[in-house]
């Protein structure tokens, strides 16, 4: 209770979190355990049971949101709009709960605690700046850990998230999400007079043809991609007398599978720079790494959806597909996850309406520690039987970290476009 009030009174942004690692790291060691830090935020603990098996990972996302109109926010607008505050206070609870009891003699394998920074996928300039100096390779904290090695030895990983309070639920889960990439769109034309626009060549054209094409291409999707292309521009022309010759766009390509991402965004690619060849602009296309689709292992969905109930004494569905984009995705192309929701707040997410209302905080903040910690058990005793049948049953996208972070590497490109028709 105490650091999820902590969080929210402290909000920072992704790889901004000093305050909130240092206080998760503070009552990590007041466990008694080994605490590792980062010259990024984020710490990560390891209990090890000395008896061999599984090592199950319990995660909590120390980041907040900007929305300058929150009413909580504080001068940089930072604000908790997301509840990771109370995910983070989740996972020490969990570490509390099994810890201190006699639950722990109970368990074999190793607990590994991790508070990771940066699953908003925002700010993105200061994220690349952080990426140019080589401080981060990643813009999630999650692939940065995985980087890191902080989930080598991890066989299965679990977080819970904030969620909008319900009446017949506390606790349910979340099911598959859409993986994606980012995209900055520049083209470059000529600017001259607008009077004369025939002396020049419109990158504002261009930039609009590339939408349509976009637009166009959308019945080439297929319903079980479940493929999202929203670009925005962000530039048009500076003036209105002078014919533009710089126009830039942003757009996320984002689908349900590894293989449909790759699919659509080169589809996109060439639906952007068609517009340039339309008007004999050039087009530059910069892609940047995003989150990988979340799968969802059966076995592990179906162990939880056991335990919520026992937990909660209420019933425990499961979420549908969501069209949103989590770096928990990146993890389950390695290893069987599961990410399961917390009802209590009130107000849409990610708005100036989101609040924990204060009959719903103890509930809120408690649920997800007692449920972590009580799958956890149910993984971990009889020697980790539980643990192994999820792990034997589950088939990861990518056989290792390294093979993730090939691909994961491969979103990252440059790439400049002229095309001339003979
Ligand atoms: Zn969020
Ligand atoms: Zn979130």
């Amino acid at each position: 209770m105490e650091t999820a009030q902590y969080l929210w009174e402290h909000p920072e942004t992704g790889y901004r979190e000093a305050l909130g690692s240092r206080h998760v790291a503070d009552k990590l060691r007041a466990l008694g355990l080994d605490v590792q830090e980062f010259d990024i935020p984020g710490c990560v603990a390891v209990y090890n049971t000395g008896k061999p098996g599984p090592n199950i990972c319990i995660m909590g996302e120390l980041d907040s949101l900007i929305i300058f109109d929150h009413p909580d926010c504080n001068e940089k607008g930072y604000v908790h709009a997301c509840t990771h505050h109370m995910q983070t206070a989740a996972m020490l609870g969990a570490a509390y709960g099994l810890l201190k009891s006699d639950v722990k003699d109970k368990l074999c394998g190793k607990l590994t605690f991790v508070a990771v920074p940066a699953e908003e996928c925002i700010e993105l300039a200061f994220r690349e700046e952080l990426r140019k100096a080589g401080k981060i390779r990643y813009y999630g904290g999650k692939p940065e850990f995985l980087a890191r090695g902080v989930f080598d030895g991890v066989d299965i990983s679990m977080m819970c998230h904030g969620a909008t309070h319900r009446e017949d639920e506390d606790v349910w889960m979340s099911g598959t999400s859409n993986g994606m990439v980012g995209k900055i769109i520049h083209y470059t034309g000529l600017a001259c007079h607008a009077a004369s626009p025939h002396k020049g060549i419109n990158a504002l054209y261009a930039a609009t043809l590339g939408l349509s094409a976009v637009n166009a291409i959308r019945e080439k999707f297929e319903e079980k991609d479940y493929i999202r292309v929203h670009p925005i521009m962000t530039r048009g022309g500076d003036v209105v007398n002078a014919i533009p010759d710089h126009a830039e766009l942003e757009t996320y390509v984002r689908s349900a599978s590894v293989k449909g991402m790759v699919a659509a965004a080169k589809a996109v690619d060439r639906a952007f720079v068609g517009g340039a060849v339309s008007m004999g602009c050039e087009c530059r296309i910069s892609t940047k790494a995003g989150y990988m689709p979340t799968t969802v292992s059966e076995e592990f969905t179906g162990l939880c959806m056991d335990v919520i109930p026992a937990v909660t004494g209420k019933k425990a569905s499961l979420d549908p597909h969501e069209t949103g984009s989590t770096d928990m995705g990146d993890i389950s192309t390695i290893m069987p996850t599961m990410q399961f929701n917390v009802g209590g707040s009130v107000g849409a997410y990610h708005s100036k309406n989101l609040v924990v209302p204060e009959c719903n905080r103890e509930s809120m903040y408690l649920n997800g520690g007692r449920v972590m910690a009580a799958v956890t058990y149910e993984l971990l005793k009889d020697g980790g039987k539980k643990a192994n049948e999820v792990k034997a049953a589950y088939k990861p996208e990518f056989a290792s970290p390294a093979e993730y972070m090939a691909l994961a590497d491969s979103f990252f490109s440059d790439k400049t476009y002229k095309i001339d028709i003979e």
